[in-house]
């Protein structure tokens, strides 16, 4: 086991980072920028070092002021956590390359994946079930362009290899808008990732976000963790995750969760990932793979029992996974609502000083959030200040401990989207369970205010 680990991000994925670090026995080093000075999971970490001003470009970024932090504190291993960095394969390599080890998969993995034309490809050849569309990147020609969405059959939708967080997507209802469709894409995604290629696929019309979780070692041994729903979204940012998925039968989980262990297994994938479905009519369609833990991650952990961040820590020192496929057993139901700092209607983001901040508590009740009283939110960064999250016997006791969870929780000082989630957790489409990754947004425009 590494006997210190540098943190190289910040918030509730830092802390959360760092307990996983404490429970190992393992120091943690936090790196921060001069916005987060004050936060009290760098006063708690093991040592923490400034790295730059505010702006992520500065500091949570910036390469060169990490790598040199790991040096100068004898860090072993580097943890990138979500977001910044964490699916960076250049990043992942230059810290090979100084000599450390990165917490997640091998560059060339994060690379590959990271191409969303190449991932499918290396999907279709593991098996993966993926939306029917082009053979790779499309062509020059319009007329075949125009053959190619013929043959998938509209809407598609054009969709930049390099996209990311939702960004550089066009779905296209017509021949006659085809064109000026792929052009306008291409030239977004040319200027936003500095990666012109386009692919298309059938446009899903009404489809469910399933996602697997896996984890693998280095030596060949892959697991998968059952999968979450994270189908509530706005604008393709979740903000309520659950465990397992409601109305799915076990038999189509365990076919697709097997297919993804197996696709590890092929790839050489190391460490924790997850699959992103598309699922509508009962199949699923692959759409990426994220290199890194997730957001979302404690739902799992709360209906496995199995420690997530300190698993991607244990295979990443070379350790063996603990436990076989058979070993995994899923308990319960887990739900997670996201904190965000930001107007519940309006979405703009909320940043200040939190001036009362009570977290709920009680039998299955988790908070991770580095928020308290008196934080002072900076507006720098993602609005997300936290996450609560329930586990329960049934999806019905986890629904009613979130309500419990959610009228406990006091927040003054700035906004958040807590009274939103209070309202979806008493809707009855989403008490049923199933809804739609379109069913956020229909239900903002019904509840105007
Ligand atoms: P990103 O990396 O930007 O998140 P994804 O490929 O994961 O891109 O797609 C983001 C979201 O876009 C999906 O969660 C889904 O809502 C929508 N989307 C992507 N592909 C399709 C598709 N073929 N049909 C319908 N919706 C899609």
């Amino acid at each position: 086991m590494f006997k210190k680990i540098l943190i190289a991000n910040r918030g509730e994925i830092a802390l959360r980072i760092q307990r996983a670090c404490r429970e190992l026995g393992v120091k943690s080093v936090v790196v921060y920028s001069e916005a987060d000075r004050d936060a009290k999971y760098v006063k708690l970490a093991d040592e923490a070092v400034c790295i730059g001003p505010p702006p992520s470009a500065q500091s949570y970024l910036n390469m060169p002021a990490i790598i040199s932090t790991a040096e100068v504190t004898d860090a072993e291993a580097i943890h990138p956590g979500y977001g910044f960095l964490s699916e960076n394969a250049d990043f992942a390599e230059r810290v090979e390359r100084s000599g450390f080890t990165f917490i997640g998969p091998t560059p060339d993995a994060i690379r590959i994946m990271g191409d969303k034309v190449q991932a499918k490809q290396a999907m279709i050849k593991a098996g993966v079930p993926c939306v029917p569309g082009s053979e790779g990147e499309l062509p020059e020609d319009p007329k075949e362009i125009i053959r190619i969405a013929r043959s998938i059959g509209y809407p598609v939708i054009v969709k930049a290899a390099g996209g990311g967080g939702g960004r550089g997507m066009r779905v296209v209802h017509t021949e006659a808008a085809l064109i000026h469709a792929v052009q306008t894409t291409r030239a977004e995604a040319g200027a936003a990732f500095g990666n012109p290629a386009v692919y298309m696929e059938k446009f899903l019309e009404n489809p469910r976000h399933i996602e697997i979780q896996v984890l693998a070692d280095q030596h060949k041994n892959a697991v998968w963790l059952g999968e979450r729903d994270c189908s509530m979204q706005r604008r393709h940012q979740k903000i309520i995750e659950e465990a397992p998925a409601p109305g799915i039968s076990r038999r189509v989980i365990e076919r697709i969760g097997e297919r993804c262990a197996q696709a590890c297994k092929r790839i050489g994938y190391r460490g924790a990932g997850t699959f992103e479905f598309l699922f509508e009519d009962g199949e699923f369609y692959f759409i990426e793979m994220n290199t890194r833990v997730q957001v979302e991650h404690p739902v799992t952990e709360l209906v496995t029992g199995i420690d997530i961040v300190q698993m991607q820590i244990r295979v990443a020192a070379g350790e063996k996974l603990p436990f076989a496929q058979r070993q995994i057993q899923m308990r319960g139901h887990a739900i997670e609502c996201r904190v965000n700092a930001e107007d519940p209607y309006k979405f703009t983001p909320s940043p200040g000083r939190i001036t009362m901040w009570h977290p709920p508590g009680g039998p299955g009740v988790r908070v991770d959030s580095h928020a308290y009283t008196n934080y002072f939110v900076p507006p720098n960064y993602d609005s997300m200040i936290g996450k609560i999250i329930v586990h329960g016997d049934t999806r019905e006791q986890a629904l009613a401990r979130m309500r419990i969870a959610l009228s406990e929780t006091v927040v003054e000082g700035i906004l958040t989207n807590i009274p939103l989630h209070r309202e979806l957790m008493v809707d009855p489409k989403f008490a049923e369970g199933g809804t739609s990754i379109h069913y956020l947004e229909g239900w903002m425009g019904k509840h105007k205010r």
